[in-house]
Formats: structure tokens, sequence, C-alpha cells
């Protein structure tokens, strides 16, 4: 399927599920500028650490360092569609990715999914949750099942928790959401993309409706 997709939406609100479930199920290429850059940081690149440090304290990377990005991933990977899980999260990126769009042959995006969650839901996920630093597979503590150490279901890598998943982190990137990321609501909103789902419920659930949207888009 060939379709352009923004999951959109607070720390914790599923969009790294979401995306996983979409790619898997419309063979959908699917990137994450968190996890490109969490994998710099791995390999110790001046950008990985550089944005290690701002993700640590809650803060945002800069639009040119994340636009670039998307890019040269746009480039190698985006011929065929795109999931983009936690980009864009500010208006300038938005209008840039526009500006990508019409460039290369001027289509523009399908659909943009915004993930509403309570704050209430945010803070019990964030507390729970578990990453395979390998792969980065997302699950939480109390769905991950444990031998001796938590391990991937998919890779066998190390299941750990973010180092920005910490109660007083989290503060900052709420408020960095409201203000910075909040306000694409409007912007997709103006362009007839924007479709609100309800992410409280289970990952099953919710990928149920983004399916029928998905489909529905693509008649
Ligand atoms: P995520 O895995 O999407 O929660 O992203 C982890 C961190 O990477 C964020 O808290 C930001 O510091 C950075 N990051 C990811 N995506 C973006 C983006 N679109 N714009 C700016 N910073 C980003």
């Amino acid at each position: 399927m060939k379709s352009r997709i923004v999951l959109l939406g607070a720390p914790g609100s599923g969009k790294g599920t979401q995306a996983e479930m979409i790619t898997r199920h419309f063979a959908i290429s699917v990137t994450s500028p968190g996890t490109i850059l969490r994998r710099e940081r791995d390999l110790e690149t001046p950008l990985g650490l550089q944005a290690d440090e701002i993700a640590k304290q809650g803060g945002l990377v800069p639009d040119d360092i994340i636009v670039k990005l998307i890019e040269d991933w746009l480039n190698l990977h985006g011929k065929e569609g795109f999931v983009f899980d936690g980009f864009p999260r500010t208006v300038t990126q938005a209008e840039r990715l526009e500006e990508i769009l019409q460039r290369n042959g001027g289509a523009s995006l399908d659909i943009a999914i915004w993930l509403e969650v309570s704050e209430e839901t945010v803070r019990d996920r964030i507390a729970s949750r578990l990453q395979c630093r390998r792969c980065g597979f997302t699950t939480s503590l109390t769905s991950a099942c444990f031998s001796e150490r938590p391990v991937c279901p998919y890779c066998d890598g190390p299941l750990i928790r973010r180092n920005d998943d910490d109660v007083s982190v989290l503060q900052t990137r709420l408020a960095e959401y409201k203000s910075k990321t909040e306000p694409l609501a409007s912007f997709y909103e103006e362009r007839h993309a924007l479709h609100r789902i309800d992410g409280n419920r289970d990952r099953e659930v919710v990928f149920a409706d983004i399916s029928a949207l998905i489909e529905e888009r693509a008649r």
C-alpha cells in the first residue's frame, strides 16, 4: 500500500506500537527520529551524543537536524509510502515535510493520526515502559515475560528502561509536547488530514480503528 501517514500524540500515546503494527500489516516503510537517534547514541556518533543530552532533559532536537534525517530516509526508503512515528513534532517540521513532498512529485500527506490519551495513561505507560536496546520493540513491565532477565521476544536483545522515561523528565517532555506539538492539530485540520483516535484503549482495538482508516483512504 502506498499510504503516507504520520502518527502524532503525547509521549506514551502508543505511536511506536501502532507504527510497528501498521508496517507489519500493510507493509508500509516506517521510521522514527527517536529510534534513529538512539541508534546513533549507541554508536557514540557526535549526533547521537548531542541528541542524547537533549533527550535526557526532555527537550526536542533542533528542526534542521530532524528534517535532514527524514529527508535522507525518504530519499532511500520512502518512494512507496511511509509511516512516521514521532515526526513531525513542530509546525516548522510539518511545513518542511510539505516542501519535501512537493519537491518529490507533489504528493501530499494522506493521514495524520492523532493518538489521544489522558495524562494518567501517559504516566502509567511511561512508568512501566520497557524497550529492546537492539531492535526498539516496546513492551511494558506488566506484559513482558521474564525468565532471569528481561529479553526481547523478537531478537533476544536486552529490554531496558529508556533514560528519558523518568518522572521528572516527563514533565518537561509533556510541556514541550503541549507548546510545540499540539499546534500541529490545527495545521493538519486545515488540510483535512487530521483523524483523532482514542489511544487509551488496548493496542489491538486502537489498531482496528487505524486499519479501517487506512483501508478507507486507499479505496
Ligand atoms: P521518541 O522515541 O519519539 O519518544 O523520541 C525520543 C527523543 O528524540 C525525543 O524526546 C526528542 O528529544 C528526540 N526526537 C524524536 N523525534 C523528534 C522530532 N520530530 N523533533 C525533535 N526531536 C525529536
